[in-house]
């Protein structure tokens, strides 16, 4: 028996009053910093789902090679207007990740900070407004919270930025907020805690703490931390923080929130070298520096909004990420 017109009503009254995302049709995708560590597994994960998916990246430090050959790659900066009018075409919306990323290059380079991580953001809001694009997912980082004793650490917390990348970051989700809700763009931002993975960037000057101890366990040299080792940070691998970017374009009731993504689990960076001396079977010298600061002394995120708005349930162990990211990451080969 065929369903009448009807039944047709009430499954779509229905699925209105569910709020079910209309995920099943390809959606169009323009990602910034497409060609970063974030931005081409994002990518990547996109178009494997048979999206159309538009990577903007100025490869300050991306690499486009990281990029599947379905993505459509252009080489340009966030605050180019006429660039992102062309590329802001048939958008169904954005991913805002290009920005500037390195908390101590920050404290030396505060204005080259707030220029793209505030301004161009700035840009970008303005190029969907004038293009009609209604929705962006801005990553956004646990930086934000700065030095807080309250753990773990929930949204609803005052922030307490203590670098001018951590201050960027809070300006710019102040920034998509307030104008998306002026210009009826609908924004959500992630706050992202320590990702880690494979095709993670090591600047040579201030590499990331995991891959940085990976490399240095595998080489054979010395591992140092800053202070006594006992900071804690919530380390959550690269997958996990993806699901939850794909999960942020279709989830309903999520305007104008800001939502934690990290693994909900702390780790000491004492903790963190056992893992990776385990994980890389080696045992080299480790120095604690007493003479230098932890920073901030402990995080870890509080993930009940991430479940209830976005059913994220981070599924990697640090042990199992580290391993993974051995395993993928030709640079450890
Ligand atoms: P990444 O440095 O690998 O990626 C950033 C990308 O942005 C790079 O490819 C870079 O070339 C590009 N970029 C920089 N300036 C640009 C500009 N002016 N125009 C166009 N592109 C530009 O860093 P990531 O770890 O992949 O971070 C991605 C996003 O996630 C960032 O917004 C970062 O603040 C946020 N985040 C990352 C983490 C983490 O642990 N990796 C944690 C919190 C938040």
């Amino acid at each position: 028996m065929g369903a009448t017109s009807l039944d047709c009503i009430w499954i779509a009254g229905l699925i209105k009053f569910l709020q079910l995302p209309a995920y099943n049709k390809p959606m169009n995708f323009l990602i910034t910093g497409a060609a970063g560590f974030l931005g081409s597994s994002l990518a990547n994960q996109l178009a494997r789902e048979g999206h159309q998916v538009r990577g903007l990246d100025d490869l300050s430090t991306g690499n486009p090679q990281a990029l599947a050959p379905d993505v459509h790659f252009t080489r340009g900066d966030v605050s180019d207007r006429p660039k992102l009018w062309t590329l802001l075409q048939e958008v169904d919306m954005v991913y805002h990740l290009a920005a500037r990323v390195s908390v101590p290059e920050s404290v030396l380079y505060p204005r080259d900070y707030n220029n793209v991580n505030v301004g161009g953001t700035v840009a970008l809001m303005e190029a969907m407004r004038d293009v009609g694009v209604r929705r962006v997912v801005l990553t956004s980082s646990g930086a934000v919270y700065g030095d807080l004793a309250e753990q773990p650490l929930r949204e609803s917390v005052t922030p307490n930025p203590r670098s001018p990348y951590a201050v960027s970051k809070l300006a710019a989700e102040y920034y998509v907020r307030t104008i998306g809700g002026l210009w009826k763009i609908e924004t959500v931002g992630l706050r992202i805690f320590n990702a880690y993975g494979p095709g993670q960037h090591m600047p040579p000057s201030h590499p990331p703490v995991v891959p940085h101890y990976l490399r240095q366990a595998q080489r054979g040299g010395t591992l140092v931390a800053h202070g006594d080792g006992s900071q804690t940070r919530d380390y959550v691998y690269v997958d996990d923080v993806v699901s939850a970017l794909v999960a942020a374009a279709t989830a309903p009731n999520i305007n104008g929130l800001v939502i934690n993504v990290g693994s909900g689990t702390e780790t000491s960076i004492r903790d963190l070298i056992k893992h990776v001396l385990d994980v890389t079977n080696s045992n080299p010298e480790v120095l604690y520096n007493a003479k230098t600061s932890g920073g901030v002394s402990r995080m870890r995120a509080d993930l009940t909004l991430a479940h209830e708005k976005l059913s994220y349930r981070p599924s990697i162990k640090l042990d199992q990420g580290l391993r993974l990211t051995l395993k993928s990451d030709p640079r450890f080969k």
